[in-house]
């Protein structure tokens, strides 16, 4: 029995005295353990599609340009009383040259100035006329479409 226990302590004191002794030799340090992986940073917030309450409004862009009124009081250039147009109407830039003959239709006092059609004022030389863009008639002026003013 003596024996025995002998023995066993031998196995454990070899044992011990073995890895020590290995242990003591080697050149590189012990192992340590690796430490544990860092986990990444959460993601930042992402940022607020609203603009902050105190943010500058942005610049609203600038209204196009009104269209200009029609230069009804803007110089323009006469009709021609040879012009196609004022041929057909029997146009003429004095009403007292009207070919009272051919047009039936005549009154007496009637002008450009006293038409419906006119688009000047009434103490205007010279106005717009429907009949003619981009022209101008006589205030003293008359063709066959007169229509009296209201
Ligand atoms: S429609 Fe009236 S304003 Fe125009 S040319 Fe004739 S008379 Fe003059």
């Amino acid at each position: 029995m003596q024996k025995t226990a002998n023995r066993r302590h031998f196995v454990q004191y070899f044992s011990l005295a073995g890895f020590t002794l290995i242990a003591a030799c080697s050149d590189k340090p012990a192992p340590t353990p690796e430490p544990a992986p860092v986990a990444p940073p959460p993601p930042a917030p992402e940022p607020a599609s609203a603009p902050a309450p105190d943010a500058a409004p942005m610049a609203e862009p600038a209204p196009a340009a009104a269209p200009a009124a029609p230069a009804t009081s803007a110089k323009m250039p006469l009709v021609d009383a040879k012009d196609p147009q004022a041929l057909a109407l029997g146009y003429v830039s004095d009403a007292a040259q009207a070919d009272k003959a051919k047009y039936k239709n005549f009154v007496a006092g009637s002008h450009c100035a006293n038409c419906a059609l006119f688009q000047g004022q009434a103490s205007d030389t010279e106005g717009g006329c429907p009949l003619f863009p981009g022209k101008h008639v006589a205030a003293k002026g008359w063709c066959s479409a007169w229509a009296k003013k209201a």
